[in-house]
């Protein structure tokens, strides 16, 4: 096993096209070894073959917290079959070391792909789960795509892209996402109105046990 050079943002090789996998050779059975071995190096939880230079559909997940065993998951030829409900991820990716923004994304996907065995599978993520955004952040790797491009604020996301001497977002590659956006915004707008609604109740609740204290 090795690690390998993780593509940084920038490169067109991030933008590079990828090819379906045919036989899983012994070629992509070290691949995606190394490929894992290179994401547990470097603290992340997906790594997409495209990341390390390799144009095929590829990817590596392991969403295990620190004190669960390892759980590395490969998926060969991956593809989103189903995805719903629009959601806001704060997400960072190993292409871009230390800058993280807040992108759109779904909260509940299903995904086909294949083992290292070539035995396919259907594995479906939900509730806006790490594993369910890792695995559209790392199928959107395959096809060219960065987290970057979902960004909900382009302002916020150069900053930060800045911040970390990286280069500006690709204004050209922006996705058009405004339907998934006003979902995203109304959600947000309902949360805080219960949030605020909560505190009152709370405020309302102690003034209540203050005044029992002085009958
Ligand atoms: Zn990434």
């Amino acid at each position: 096993m090795a690690v390998l050079r993780i593509v940084r943002y920038g490169e067109d090789l991030l933008r590079q096209p990828t090819k379906e996998v045919g036989k899983i050779s012994s070629k992509i059975k070290k691949l995606a070894s190394d490929m894992i071995e290179t994401m547990y190096a470097n603290n992340g939880v997906g790594l997409a073959a495209t990341q390390v230079g390799e144009g095929y559909r590829l990817f590596v997940i392991d969403v295990a917290e620190e004190n669960e065993p390892a759980n590395p998951l490969v998926f060969v030829n991956p593809k989103i079959v189903k995805k719903f409900d629009p959601i806001n991820s704060y997400e960072g990716c190993l292409s871009f070391p230390g800058a993280y923004t807040n992108v759109r994304r779904y909260a509940n996907v299903v995904v086909k792909a294949k083992d290292l065995k070539g035995k396919p599978f259907v594995l479906e993520a939900t509730d806006g789960t790490l594993l369910a955004k890792a695995i559209q952040h790392e199928t959107d790797h395959l096809d060219g795509i960065l987290f970057v491009d979902h960004a909900r604020n382009r302002f916020e996301a150069n900053a930060e892209l800045a911040k970390h001497e990286l280069p500006p977002i690709e204004d050209e590659n922006l996705l058009n996402e405004d339907e998934m956006e006003n979902i995203i915004q109304i959600a947000e707008v309902k949360e805080a109105e219960e949030e605020k609604q909560k505190k009152l109740q709370e405020e309302q609740d102690a003034q209540t046990a203050a005044a029992e204290i002085h009958e």
